[in-house]
This record gives C-alpha cells, structure tokens and sequence, in this order.
C-alpha cells in the first residue's frame, strides 16, 4: 500500500519518514500521475494559500476533489485542513471544498505563538501524545456529518468526515505515530 503526500510546498519530508517508520510506502504527489496507484493522500502543513494557488494553476484542483468525493481517503494536516474545508473565515475563497468545516485561519494568533502541549486524544490512543500547533487554524464549526475527534480548551482541533480526517496539530513533527496510524487504518478499510 502506498500513501501519496502532496509535494508542492510545506512540511512534505516529515510524514514521508513517520510513513515510512510504519512500514508503509510514500510517494510524493508532485502532478496528477502520481495519484494512480495510492491508497490515500496526505495534504501537509505549510501556506494554504500557496498550496491551493499552486493547485489551481497546475489543474491539479478539480481532480484531487473528484478523487476525494469519490472516497479516496484523504487527512489534511493544518494548511491541509484549511485546503479541505467548505468554508473559511472572513474569506470568499476556498480550495478543494470537500469538508462540512468551517475553519479560522491562524486562530492563535501570529507565529510567536505557536506553541506545543500534550493530550488525551481517545480516537488515537489512551495516552497523552504530544499537540503541535503553528500559526495553526481551529474550527469554528461542523456540519452534522462530521465527527469532532478533539477538542482543545473547547475549540475543535481534530475532525472526520467518512474518508476526510483534519488535525490543526502537527503528528509529523514529532515521535509519536499513532495518528499516522489511525490515517493508515482509514486507508486500508
Ligand atoms: N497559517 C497557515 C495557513 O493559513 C497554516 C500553518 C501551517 O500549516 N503550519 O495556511
């Protein structure tokens, strides 16, 4: 089974290494040949607006969303998240649309503040793993479809929808791979 991450800008490297510390193969999705044979996508961390930009021009866009609302299983990692989602805040674009979320982008403020703490996330694990956030979005709100995975001092920092998974954190950056995991579960059901 083969895991593509989209390579067009971001934080590509660190997922390719917690895939491959599973076990599993990465690829990375650099044009839409690259999406053939992969069991799932992962959208990485990096600027949502350039990413997006970069799919419109490339007209990777109107694939990568069929694929996805066709049930491709896909896990947006914080700019990811903001790639996925029907809405976001105080803005008139979007970009692959596909998530009943609405998102706020960088909803703790400015990169200073990013900052990393631990917590329970049941969906994953009953042991506290480490939380990541970088000039990170939360979300504001869910349509009935999606299921609220983690809350953090009760705003929504993880999410699914059927084959749509969405953290604001950052696995990848760190040790633990149980969320890596819980996506490559996705992938194989
Ligand atoms: N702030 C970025 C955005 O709005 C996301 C940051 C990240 O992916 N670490 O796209």
């Amino acid at each position: 089974m083969k895991i593509g991450v989209l390579s067009l800008q971001g934080g590509v490297i660190e997922h390719i290494k917690s895939i491959n510390a599973l076990g599993f193969d990465a690829v990375e999705v650099k044009t839409l040949k690259d999406i053939k044979d992969i069991s799932g996508l992962i959208l990485p961390g990096g600027e949502s607006t350039a990413i997006g930009k970069i799919l419109r021009e490339t007209g990777m866009l109107t694939t990568l969303r069929d694929k996805v609302l066709s049930g491709l299983p896909v896990w947006g990692t914080c700019a990811g998240m903001i790639l996925l989602a029907k809405e976001i805040e105080s803005d008139s674009t979007t970009h692959l649309s596909v998530m009943d979320i609405k998102v706020r982008r960088n909803a703790y403020g400015r990169q200073i503040d990013s900052f990393s703490t631990e917590d329970i996330v049941k969906c994953v694990s009953d042991k506290s793993i480490p939380l990541v956030f970088i000039r990170a979005p939360f979300i504001v709100s869910v349509g009935e479809d999606v299921e609220v995975l983690h809350e953090l001092k009760g705003n929504i920092v993880a999410a699914k929808q059927n084959n749509i998974l969405v953290t604001s954190f950052h696995p990848e950056l760190t040790e633990n791979l149980e969320f890596h995991k819980y996506f490559i579960s996705m992938c194989q059901s």
